[in-house]
């Protein structure tokens, strides 16, 4: 594991180190094909990093396999999106959804919309819909390609080029990491690649439809995901963050609750 770890660690600075001549996203996904030995995966939530990295992708054949968590909590505009995508930029994009008996369990203890209730019942919701089928989605991936941007949110700050990610034992890689919403938006738009509808109508951050609201002008990217929440409480779900088996198995052991009505949208 220490050597498997300190190829990874060493093989992510040269990495990040190539990276940094140039801000060109294609170029970039190159850097990945010709310097990463095994399989290069690419997740797509819909939003527009992953709408302009899926793009680039396709431009690479088959060297990089896209991929999405079909959580069955998707907003209808991001399975219209899925659609629009494959049809128009001729990809493939991969389905890894939750294991039906797993989301059964789910809500028979939690109910369907448990995820209002507390924190760690919507980590255990995120952990059953997105982090276990990422999981088998990365299962023998040499790198796992993300739309993260250090513009995002404060928590993601320190977001680079390519790290280890030593728990799944594969390359983490943030093609976007330094660039602006304004630029991704700029790219789509000269490339005339599909962005979801739901852009127009302030969603900045996509994820499941329960858990985003669009946010106003002058609030966060990532404001509207789980916005009951309190704001001390990380924004993520699991996907990006080291595990959390701790609250999961404590969670997994408490008795079943009803489930609670949404909580109101900020106007
Ligand atoms: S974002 Fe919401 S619905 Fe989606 S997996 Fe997490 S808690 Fe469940």
């Amino acid at each position: 594991m220490l050597d498997t770890l300190a190829i990874l660690t060493e093989l992510a600075a040269r990495l990040s180190q190539a990276a940094g001549t140039t801000r060109d996203v294609g170029e970039r996904l190159c850097l990945l094909r010709d310097l990463v030995p095994g399989r290069l995966c690419l997740t797509n939530g819909f939003g527009i990093e992953g709408q302009l990295l899926t793009a680039h992708a396709a431009g690479l054949g088959d060297a990089i396999a896209v991929m999405t968590l079909d959580t069955g909590r998707l907003f209808p505009e991001s399975r219209d999106l899925w659609r629009r995508t494959e049809q128009s930029l001729g990809v493939s994009i991969a389905a890894f959804a939750p294991a039906p008996g797993a989301v059964a369990a789910l809500v028979e203890r939690d109910g369907a919309d448990g995820f209002y209730d507390t924190v760690a019942k919507r980590r255990a919701c995120c952990d059953t819909r997105k982090v276990e089928p990422l999981s088998r989605a990365l299962d023998g991936a040499a790198a796992w390609i993300t739309g993260l941007r250090t513009e995002q949110s404060p928590g993601r700050k320190g977001v680079s080029f390519a790290v280890a990610d030593a728990a799944r034992g594969l390359l983490k890689i943030n093609p976007l990491y330094d660039w602006t919403r304004a630029e991704v938006l700029a790219e789509l738009a000269a490339r005339d690649i599909p962005v979801s509808a739901l852009e127009a109508r302030g969603y900045r951050s996509v994820g499941c439809e329960p858990c985003t609201r669009a946010v106003r002008p002058e609030e966060p990217e990532r404001a509207g995901r789980w916005w009951w929440e309190d704001e001390g409480s990380a924004k993520e779900c699991g996907l990006h963050t080291p595990a959390h088996s701790a609250a999961r198995d404590i969670w997994f052991r408490t008795p079943a609750s009803a489930a609670t009505g949404s909580p109101a949208v900020p106007a």
